[in-house]
């Protein structure tokens, strides 16, 4: 015989999908609960002053219209028509996505997006307890053991409800859940990683290059790429091979970095002024795609976003599949009577959809960095769009 569904749910990380997920679960009733590892971002800034953005496209924007928090997200989104591409002589090139404004994607600034979906996650009833790390789960006893980060002190936590992973790509609860029982799990590194770069506005507040656009510098076996945040900055992220020349071997400091810019993205150069200091400040991010064979341990616990299916960001998609996963889990959660029918029926839907988004995350990136600057490509997609 079926148990009833519990009433009650412990999210791990409030992250984008955690935070969405509080949202739409409280307002459907469920008495929710929050562990996040870092402080509240909107009291303490956790980008270090620097502004990160994403591509938000359909999908994603379904999900925030359905959780209603869509006009409150788009009031400082930024829309990008196409691709400006810029090659290496010449004038940039805009690749339209679309064959007007009804088909475009935006660039949203992931703190503004995660403190808005907070705070609404708050208002709706949600209680999110902030540094507070996952470190590990007694499924049995029923107990999870978190970390303070600030003292490092250990808290203890019961729990009799069945807990969701919306702790990112490293996250602690799939590790807890792995070793409970494996669940399949295997990680693909991308020979390739990335750094982050800034482009300020001009001295009158205005953007130094085109706003509406994602603007992308192909050369071939890497790429730069700068989106736009709302208050004039551009948020460049620059992907190199790990190996080779040129490389985050061969680059390995400012200097080298800013010669490799005057080389191959000279005209981004000049835009980017504190591009030897950015560089040797942070580390390059590493890559890679999540495989799992389950998200999800009975009815005990289930994977959503990053912690089920990381992906390379080539294809803008990471964020917006998390996004689709928190409409669905919460869609199951509504449908089924116990938890571990929800569960088995959010995997069954989103697992093929996800391992189809992260395979096209891997194609795009030769689409970018490469196939955007070939005049027979371009010619052959001009011909299928007529
Ligand atoms: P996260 O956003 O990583 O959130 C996880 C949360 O859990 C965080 O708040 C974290 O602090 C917390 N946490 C971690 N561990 C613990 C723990 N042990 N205990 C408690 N809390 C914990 N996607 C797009 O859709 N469009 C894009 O343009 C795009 N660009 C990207 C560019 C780059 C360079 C990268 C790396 C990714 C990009 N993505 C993009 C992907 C996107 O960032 C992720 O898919 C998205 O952040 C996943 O959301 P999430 O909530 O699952 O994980």
């Amino acid at each position: 015989m079926n148990t009833p569904t519990p009433r009650s749910l412990t999210l791990i990380g409030a992250g984008l999908a955690g935070s969405l997920l509080a949202i739409l679960l409280s307002r459907q009733g469920w008495k929710i609960t929050v562990y996040e590892r870092r402080g509240d971002p909107r009291i303490a800034d956790y980008e270090s002053g620097r502004s990160i953005n994403l591509a938000l496209a359909e999908r994603g924007r379904n999900a925030l219209r359905q959780a209603g928090v869509e006009d409150e997200v788009m009031a400082k989104a930024v829309m990008m028509r196409g691709r400006m591409v810029h090659p290496r002589d010449g004038a940039p090139d805009l690749q339209r996505y679309g064959r007007d404004d009804s088909e475009v994607i935006w660039s949203v600034h992931r703190k503004v997006l995660n403190t808005t979906l907070l705070q609404l996650a708050e208002q709706a009833g949600a209680q999110i307890h902030f540094h507070r790390r996952l470190h590990t789960v007694d499924f049995d006893a029923g107990y999870a053991r978190f970390i303070d980060d600030r003292d490092d002190q250990p808290h203890d936590i019961h729990f009799n409800t069945p807990l969701i992973g919306a702790d990112g790509a490293g996250s602690a609860l799939r590790a807890a859940m792995n070793r409970k029982r494996p669940l399949g799990e295997r990680t693909e590194f991308l020979d390739h990683s990335y750094k982050e770069l800034e482009i300020p506005p001009a001295a009158d507040g205005s953007f130094q290059i085109e706003a509406n656009a994602l603007h992308i510098w192909p050369r071939g076996n890497y790429m730069c790429i700068a989106l736009p945040n709302d208050e004039g900055t551009f948020t460049v992220t620059l992907f190199l091979p790990n190996e080779g020349e040129p490389s985050f071997a061969t680059v390995r400091n400012g200097a080298e970095a800013q010669a490799l810019f005057q080389r191959d993205f000279a005209d981004a150069l000049p835009l980017i002024p504190d591009l030897r200091a950015d560089w040797d400040q942070h580390p390059p991010g590493l890559l890679g795609t999540l495989y799992l064979d389950r998200w999800h341990q009975c009815g005990k616990a289930v994977l959503i976003g990053d912690a089920a299916h990381a992906m390379v960001p080539f294809h803008g998609q990471g964020m917006n599949c998390a996004f689709e996963d928190c409409v669905v889990l919460a869609r199951c959660l509504a449908d089924n009577a116990t938890t571990e029918q929800a569960f088995a029926a959010f995997e069954a839907e989103r697992k093929p959809n996800a391992a189809a988004i992260q395979q096209m995350a891997l194609d795009n990136y030769l689409e970018m960095r490469d196939r955007v600057a070939d005049p027979a490509y371009l010619l052959q997609r001009e011909l299928e769009q007529e």
